[in-house]
């Protein structure tokens, strides 16, 4: 029987991989928005919208839908140095100044035991505590980086392998020219992989001599690769290049054509007018790590003033053997209230501005801030879902004032990298948490001399 309305086609939803609906989206860009009841949804790796969770429902269809009830969603967070492998050395030796811990302690272990099954498990283990507490990309600087790259492979988070340059022998390389060889041929190896990147990483300004140092400022922008080196972590360190070069650090780098946007100078405690004014000039970035910093009383970073000057400042944790933990959220704590302390002012370092360290400041400062570092249409699904509602978290007035200060690595409960789920209600998918364990108790009796 013929009628006259119009046949409406039915509605086709459109198939996605994945929808995440939660109570709170912090995005960080555009800055300081949180969104309520909304979702993200995501396809072959990528954010395709943020929407409400109404909207969402009747638009997407999918197999994969969390409904993350009073958790926050905040883009990944990024830790911008760390020395992963060093997870096995975590409380090793405590309670000593740098150089001490460096050449008494810390030097002669790595010298004994690195190698590449050691930088396997310490790094597999660290990126079991990074992906439990919220850290989805982390640029790592240690020996063996084929056995850092291979376990970020493994395991789907997403890595920038910065490989160690030293002029001196040591356990991966015979000297400077020996590390650049082998670090060129690994970032062959990556050239194309989607999650890991390389980078130059001559370790310090005492440890690298200037002709080291001139091919790598050649090859970094030749190649395009970023470089990271500890720079200015000690008063001492800027005395003594004072006393033998008549130089600061920063003004050799800086003579030997290493500060640009492609540098990141870790630490940077011991800084003057004269410093902030070239990392100014020059667009160089810095990771700052001030729980390493508190730890071996290396000194303070002024985070404010930098930030004033329009400097990019990051965060790391450094090493979990000088900090002793990889947790993200209590570094961005650390460095919320330590910025106050340091500049005597209360309003520093505010909490959106930590949450920003922690994520979009991090991504620029490895030069991955168009692939990740914020929730935003089109970058990679890194995705961090943090717990707010256990009973020492509430009242709950403000959902980003709970995250930076009253949360921490705990309240982590799911983790995506390139949307694929890698900590689901704390359960690691890819990692097996026995294993872990063992290793890392195999690991404490060959240190301790138990066993071989
Ligand atoms: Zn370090």
């Amino acid at each position: 029987m013929a009628t006259n309305s119009t046949p409406t086609k039915p509605f086709k939803k459109q198939p996605i991989d994945t929808l995440i609906h939660a109570r709170w989206i912090i995005p960080v860009v555009p800055e300081q928005r949180l969104y309520e009841n909304c979702a993200v949804a995501i396809h072959d790796g990528k954010i395709m919208a943020l929407l409400p969770s109404r909207e969402a429902s009747s638009r997407f269809d999918t197999k994969d839908e969390h409904h993350l009830g009073n958790q926050l969603l905040i883009p990944g967070l990024i830790n911008t140095h760390n020395h992963a492998a060093m997870s096995l050395l975590r409380g090793f030796a405590d309670d000593q100044p740098l150089m001490t811990w460096l050449e008494k302690h810390i030097w002669p272990a790595e010298k004994q035991w690195v190698s590449p099954e050691f930088v396997g498990d310490g790094t597999r283990l660290a990126i079991a505590e990074m992906l439990r507490s919220g850290t989805t990309t982390f640029s790592d600087q240690y020996f063996f980086p084929e056995a850092t790259a291979a376990a970020a492979r493994e395991t789907g988070i997403r890595a920038q392998i910065a490989f160690p340059v030293i002029d001196f022998p040591n356990a991966w390389s015979r000297n400077g020219d020996d590390a650049l060889e082998k670090g060129l041929a690994l970032r062959d190896d990556y050239r194309s992989h989607p999650r890991i990147g390389l980078a130059f990483a001559p370790h310090a300004p005492y440890t690298v001599g200037d002709d080291t140092l001139k091919k790598i400022a050649i090859y970094s922008g030749e190649l395009q690769m970023p470089v990271q080196m500890h720079l200015h972590e000690t008063a001492g360190e800027v005395e003594r290049a004072l006393s033998e070069t008549g130089e600061r650090p920063t003004q050799r780098l800086h003579r030997l054509g290493l500060l640009s946007p492609d540098m990141l100078c870790v630490h940077m405690t011991a800084i003057d007018d004269s410093d902030i004014a070239l990392l100014q000039k020059t667009g160089a970035h810095i990771a700052h790590c001030p729980r390493s910093n508190l730890k071996l009383a290396s000194g303070f970073t002024p985070v404010a003033k930098l930030l004033d000057a329009g400097i990019n400042v990051a965060i790391g944790t450094d090493g979990a053997a000088s900090n002793n933990g990889l947790d993200m959220l209590l570094e961005a704590n650390t460095a919320a209230l330590l910025a106050k302390a340091v500049s005597g002012q209360a309003d520093a370092l505010p909490a959106h501005q930590a949450l920003a360290m922690a994520t979009i400041h991090g991504a620029r400062a490895l030069g991955i801030d168009d692939i990740t570092g914020s929730i935003e249409v089109g970058k990679a699904a890194d995705l961090c879902a943090v717990d707010l509602s256990e009973l020492e978290q509430q009242p709950l007035h403000d959902p980003l004032s709970q995250l930076i200060y009253t949360a921490n690595g705990h309240h982590v409960r799911n983790v995506w990298v390139a949307g694929k789920l890698l900590l689901k209600e704390r359960r690691l998918t890819t990692l097996n948490e026995e294993e872990l364990q063992q290793r890392a108790g195999l690991w404490r009796d060959r240190i301790a001399g138990r066993t071989n």
